[in-house]
């Protein structure tokens, strides 16, 4: 009897958490009012109700790097705290000036801090608004904006153009210090403020 006893104890207690579980769901299911209105949303359907423009001002997205403008100096890499950027340079086509041939950024560890965005010089590392990044292989949150590394042709070209750069340099320099110089200066004319 106290076995049958048990039974019908579980069954009601069943049926009870039953009840009060629907307590919360049933209001949603009928949309009781405006206080229970469905709030899933599809994903990834990106015609929800959450777009980026809804996010606040200042949403820390996923990071973009300018490579046209990124002087390769590493400020952002040095500041970031979980070492998620990776940077390689090289001898770019100026002197003082570095050919960023890696830039990868691991979203995968990124805890969008912003460090390496407000360390940035020249502005070309920001944050996106953009949140959405599911794949299917952890790597592919790796993002890569790098150059590449140069070419032996490219490395080639610019030590000419850098030789060039120099020679004319030079040759400037002669024509407005040497007293040669400044007798041409003198014949052709050339104001002593306007000596180019
Ligand atoms: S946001 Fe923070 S964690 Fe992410 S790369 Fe920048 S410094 Fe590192
Ligand atoms: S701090 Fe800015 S300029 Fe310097 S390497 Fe990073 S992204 Fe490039």
């Amino acid at each position: 009897m106290s076995g049958f006893k048990d039974y019908v104890g579980k069954v009601w207690r069943g049926c009870e958490t039953l009840f009060m579980a629907l307590r919360t769901t049933l209001p949603y299911m009928i949309g009781a009012s405006n206080n229970y209105k469905e709030v899933t949303e599809e994903y990834p359907d990106r015609v929800s109700a959450r777009m980026p423009e809804d996010l606040p001002p200042r949403y820390r997205g996923f990071i973009h790097n300018d490579i046209e403008v990124c002087s390769g100096c590493r400020y952002c890499s040095d500041v970031c705290p979980i070492d998620c950027i990776h940077i390689e340079t090289e001898p770019g086509p100026e002197r003082n000036v570095s050919w960023v041939a890696v830039f990868d950024v691991d979203h995968a560890r990124c805890m969008f801090c912003g460090l390496c965005v407000e360390v940035c010089p020249t502005k070309s590392l920001e944050h996106t608004r953009e949140y959405q990044g599911s794949v299917f292989r952890l790597n592919d949150l790796v993002q890569s904006y790098g150059r590449g590394y140069a070419t032996r042709e490219m490395k080639a070209r610019w030590s000419t153009e850098q030789k060039a750069r120099d020679a004319r340099a030079e040759e400037q320099a002669w024509f407005e210090q040497s007293p040669v110089g400044a007798e041409l200066r003198r014949r052709m004319g050339v104001p002593e403020d306007d000596k180019k």
